[in-house]
């Protein structure tokens, strides 16, 4: 056994491994790995990536225990060198030592034979009648980068985005993770990715899912015994985009086959790009060795668009779709919908069908009786921005100078006022409505209120103001 190298004994394990999983599971997992040295009788093995030997772990854990013993004896060890980072540098690999290999193995050896031979690939993407197999995209060419309005809120995964862009599968974010709310952009920016990378290299094959689809072709194709052809399709791609992978929860089996395409995908350098409504280690239901892979490339976050980004993105699609809106009705939206950019755009949907149908100017009034019933449902209420924003109009003031701590009377009375409706007009709590109106507290926000009451009480003109501004704020007129 001395005289052996570590090549020869890692030969004959491949030997045994080779008559144990299919031939493609034996490329995919076995032919990657490199041996280095045979050190009494440790065998250290070099494997890709750390993602690669946690497969390795979970999947074929028995079958290498065995013919480890079976080559070195009970005593028998195995370690890894993992290389960094899929970037083919092996100068610092980690050394991991495996510890007395267990057997808590939890699935099967997942084995998916998969003929190499030019078998036809049955997929739904793909156009039939071509010869060289062309895949649909499935991109929408709207979610493109240039109508993507770029604000603090999407900075960071805007920027990763285009980079992968530029360089598909060969730069630091792979895969890359967006991942947000609802409504902020996910799709968006992923589908914005694949434009570009097809802009930019027409000859990559390009593929938008929504992982609601993924799962119904992987269910249909075991239904149908033709797993091969999925994944194969898949493993063809050059950048891959699914979309809403928390949809992969808790099922397994998917999550298996995705991972395996995955890898595949990943050791040879394709890009993926994936989008999630949460954050890697909120998601339930999916296995956490497979987050972990997430956790050490870049996930990117969405957050809600600021009042300014809000008034962008509404102008964009004003611009686009080349109708005249008054900056009044679009700064009234921007104000009132701040949730998200597609109830924003689901607004102005509103208003511009209303208009259209009763012949009617966008007017102010009309997005406001828009809006009321738009967002009926979810209990809605002015907010404090828009308060300030139309007091701050009314007396021709900034809301900067609002916000200051200026003493100056007119400047006082205004945030009084902002503040008498603020307390009146929503849910806000008092410490609440202090803090947005230029870093006051509580006693003062009730001191603001009183004062308002009285000048109310006593001074017609006074009155006559405030119920002038009320209108102006109310948002059923
Ligand atoms: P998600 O996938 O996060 O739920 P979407 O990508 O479907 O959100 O976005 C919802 C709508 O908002 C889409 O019509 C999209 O074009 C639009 N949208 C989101 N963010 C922006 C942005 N930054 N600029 C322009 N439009 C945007
Ligand atoms: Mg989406």
């Amino acid at each position: 056994m001395k005289e052996k190298t570590a090549e020869q004994v890692w030969n004959n394990c491949l030997e045994v491994v080779k008559d144990n999983v299919s031939p493609q599971n034996f490329k995919t997992w076995f032919d990657p790995i490199k041996p280095v040295k045979l050190l009494e009788n440790i065998l250290t093995i070099q494997v890709p990536s750390q993602f690669f030997y946690e497969w390795l772990e979970e999947h074929y854990i028995t079958l290498i225990k065995k013919v480890i013993r079976k080559e070195l004896g009970t005593e028998g060890r195995l370690e890894y060198n993992i290389v960094m980072d899929g970037s083919g540098k092996t100068e610092t690999p980690i050394t991991m030592r495996l510890p007395n290999i267990s057997t808590n193995l939890k699935n099967p050896i997942v084995s998916m034979p998969i003929d190499t031979a030019n078998n036809p690939i049955k997929n739904p993407f793909v156009i039939p009648g071509l010869k060289k197999v062309q895949v649909e995209s499935q991109l929408n060419p709207n979610y493109s980068f240039e109508n993507f309005v770029e604000g603090d809120c999407n900075r960071l995964a805007r920027s990763a985005g285009f980079a992968v862009a530029q360089k598909p599968g060969g730069n630091a974010f792979n895969p890359l993770l967006i991942y947000g709310n609802v409504g902020l952009g996910k799709s968006h920016l992923a589908q914005a990715i694949g434009i570009e990378a097809k802009k930019n290299f027409p000859n990559k094959t390009v593929l938008y899912v929504q992982s609601e689809k993924f799962i119904t072709q992987f269910i249909d194709s075991v239904k149908n015994n033709t797993q091969n052809d999925f994944v194969h399709f898949y493993q063809m791609i050059d950048v891959l985009i699914i979309d809403d992978v928390q949809y992969l929860a808790g099922k397994e089996k998917t999550q298996d086959v995705f991972f395996h395409i995955f890898n595949h995908l990943h050791q040879l350098g394709k890009q993926v790009i994936l989008t999630a409504d949460r954050a890697p280690v909120d998601i339930q239901g999916i296995e956490q060795r497979l987050l972990s892979r997430f956790k050490w490339d870049l996930s990117a976050d969405l957050q809600s668009p600021g009042l300014e980004t809000r008034i962008a993105i509404l102008e964009k699609k004003i611009y686009n779709d080349g109708i005249q809106i008054s900056k009044e009705v679009i700064e009234y939206l921007a104000y009132s919908i701040t949730s998200n950019v597609r109830e924003l755009e689901g607004a102005l949907i509103s208003i511009q069908a209303q208009s259209s149908l009763n012949k009617k100017v966008i007017t102010l009034e009309l997005a406001k009786n828009m809006i009321d019933k738009f967002v009926k449902s979810t209990a809605r209420e002015v907010s404090i921005d828009y308060i300030q924003k139309v007091v701050c109009d009314y007396f021709d003031l900034a809301i900067d100078t609002m916000k200051s701590k200026t003493r100056k009377r007119e400047v006082v009375q205004a945030r009084q006022i902002a503040m008498y409706f603020a307390k009146n007009m929503t849910k806000s709590s008092l410490a609440t409505i202090g803090m947005h109106c230029g870093g006051k507290d509580h006693a003062t926000v009730l001191h603001a209120c009183r004062t308002v009451n009285n000048l109310m009480d006593t001074d017609k003109r006074f009155k006559a103001y405030i119920e002038e501004l009320e209108k102006k704020i109310s948002i059923s007129n």
